[in-house]
């Protein structure tokens, strides 16, 4: 499995870094973890091919990890000339946010040269997915744009987890014990705030969770500026690795 950080950045753009988006390719699949706002022009940075992404997942619907979708269907419109079939799933209501979003940016009728299909999360169950396994846990963020979800996704043998954006919860420990790799949000360096993550809160927990490797990402300039301190791998945008 190789996984694409498109994106490691925060809603704010902290350290010039896009929002949140990974790609993610097996041998037989391909596809997306959040789409953010900026996460079209970040897969054209890195000639990502768009048009063979199988799914999008979605953690929950602030828009610097779900507004980048209607740029990509448009691409996929327009410019990618798109034809294969694209699923989105996300937390319940995922295709009522899809037609707010694009009211609320790009109005009006369209007819999608492709066949796109909504599948809604079964929260707390191993859904199939395409190829994909994907089981989501309801973290503890801002539910006015959730269910707020981390997800554990087993494909191509390999089994990884994405926290999504979270304050702590015991739940991450089940949502990413033993796995493969577990990329988690880690928002600020040692000042807790709510609704999301704290190195000094994660490195008591990190031991307990036993994933084989952790990725930090969304950080903002707390963490940004300890670089040098923090013993766990960051995300970077653009940054390419094997699971
Ligand atoms: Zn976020
Ligand atoms: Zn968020």
């Amino acid at each position: 499995m190789q996984i694409t950080f498109v994106g490691s950045g925060d809603a704010f753009g902290s350290g010039g870094r896009f929002n949140t988006c990974f790609h993610v390719a097996t041998e037989s699949t391909r596809f997306l973890i959040d789409c953010g706002a900026s996460s079209l022009i970040g897969m054209k940075r890195l000639g990502i091919d768009r048009a063979a992404i199988d799914l999008i997942l979605l953690t929950h619907f602030h828009a610097d990890h779900f507004g980048g979708v209607p740029f990509f269907v448009l691409d996929a419109q327009f410019v990618a000339k798109r034809t294969r079939p694209l699923t989105i799933a996300g937390p319940p209501g995922v295709d009522a946010w899809y037609e707010r979003i694009f009211a609320a940016t790009f109005p009006g009728e369209r007819t999608l040269p492709f066949p796109l299909e909504f599948r809604e999360f079964e929260i707390g169950q191993l859904n199939q997915i395409g190829e994909l396994e994907v089981t989501p846990f309801h973290v503890r963020h801002d539910d006015r744009a959730g269910p707020c979800l981390a997800l554990r996704v087993r494909a191509g043998g390999r089994t990884i987890c994405y926290s999504g954006d979270t304050e702590w919860t015991d739940t991450l420990i089940e949502a990413a014990r033993g796995t493969d790799l577990f990329v988690c949000e880690c928002y600020v360096y040692d000042q807790p705030v709510r609704a999301h993550l704290a190195l000094t809160t994660l490195r008591q927990y990190l031991p307990a969770i036993g994933a084989k490797r952790v990725i930090l990402t969304h950080m903002s300039d707390s963490m940004l500026n300890h670089r040098p301190e923090v013993e766990y791998e960051m995300a970077d945008d653009g940054k390419v690795i094997e699971v």
